[in-house]
């Protein structure tokens, strides 16, 4: 059973229509790379995953018991957001928002799970640390934690490594796919076209005239691939 399918989605602003009967889906333990240019609408999908933008046409399903609010969120950084004026802790149990309803203080439990995912990337350490003095690395770190604290199922990266170092980068891709591997689906929108066809399973390539949805190694044998530059398929 999927976790998540699109049939015929199709989204739009006002009068212009910037994604048209869009079909894919996402079944548990996928690693689904969402890549294409500027402006293909990549953003606009990602906010009505998360159902911040109502289909205008076509449906978004969820399965297996999947809630929408139980998507694990990593948005995209702004430098405003890098600056945010808070302990690595905060941050972190935040995640647990969505779950808390309207309880004033966070339970036993959601600490709980704060320091479990704080443990499992490796920044129990920084705990105390005010976000807006740690690395680009160790920031993202602190998203993935909190990101992980929404779902135990489902992880959904807006570009997760732009502006990352290229050993912090493949430390982070290292991460997600361990991740991935202890059973947690992801669907990361990427630039970086030769880690999408180095580690996921699936690619939902965005175009305006024809997008492509399959496994990866369908992708390769694709016409949509040769969108890669210079015809380096990074493998
Ligand atoms: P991507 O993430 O792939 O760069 P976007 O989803 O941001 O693409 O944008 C897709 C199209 O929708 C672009 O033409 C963009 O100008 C337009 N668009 C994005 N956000 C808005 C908005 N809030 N209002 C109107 N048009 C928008």
């Amino acid at each position: 059973m999927s976790l998540i399918k699109t049939t015929n989605l199709t989204l739009s602003y006002e009068n212009m229509t910037v994604i048209k009967d869009l079909n894919f889906e996402v079944s548990p333990g996928d690693y689904l790379c969402i890549v294409g240019e500027n402006g293909s609408g990549k953003s606009t999908l990602v906010k009505a995953l998360l159902g911040l933008k109502k289909p205008v046409g076509g449906l978004i399903e969820f399965g297996d018991g999947l809630q929408q609010n139980e998507i694990g969120y990593l948005p995209q950084q702004t430098n405003a957001q890098r600056d945010f004026p808070a302990s690595v802790y905060e941050v972190v149990i935040s995640g647990c928002l969505n779950s808390r309803g309207i309880r004033p203080f966070y339970s036993a439990q959601e600490r709980g799970i704060a320091a479990e995912n704080m443990e499992r990337l490796g920044i129990s350490e920084l705990k105390k640390r005010s976000y807006r003095e740690l690395s680009g690395g160790q920031q993202q770190r602190v998203l993935l934690a909190r990101a992980l604290c929404a779902t135990r199922k489902i992880l959904l990266l807006d570009e997760p490594v732009t502006g990352l170092d290229p050993m912090v980068t493949v430390e982070f891709y290292g991460l997600i796919s361990q991740i991935n591997h202890d059973g947690v689906t992801v669907i990361m929108v990427t630039h970086d076209m030769s880690a999408a066809v180095k580690y996921a399973s699936h690619i939902l390539c965005m175009r305006e005239d024809d997008c492509f949805f399959g496994s990866t190694e369908e992708f390769l044998k694709s016409d949509s691939s040769n969108f890669l530059k210079g015809g380096d398929k990074g493998v």
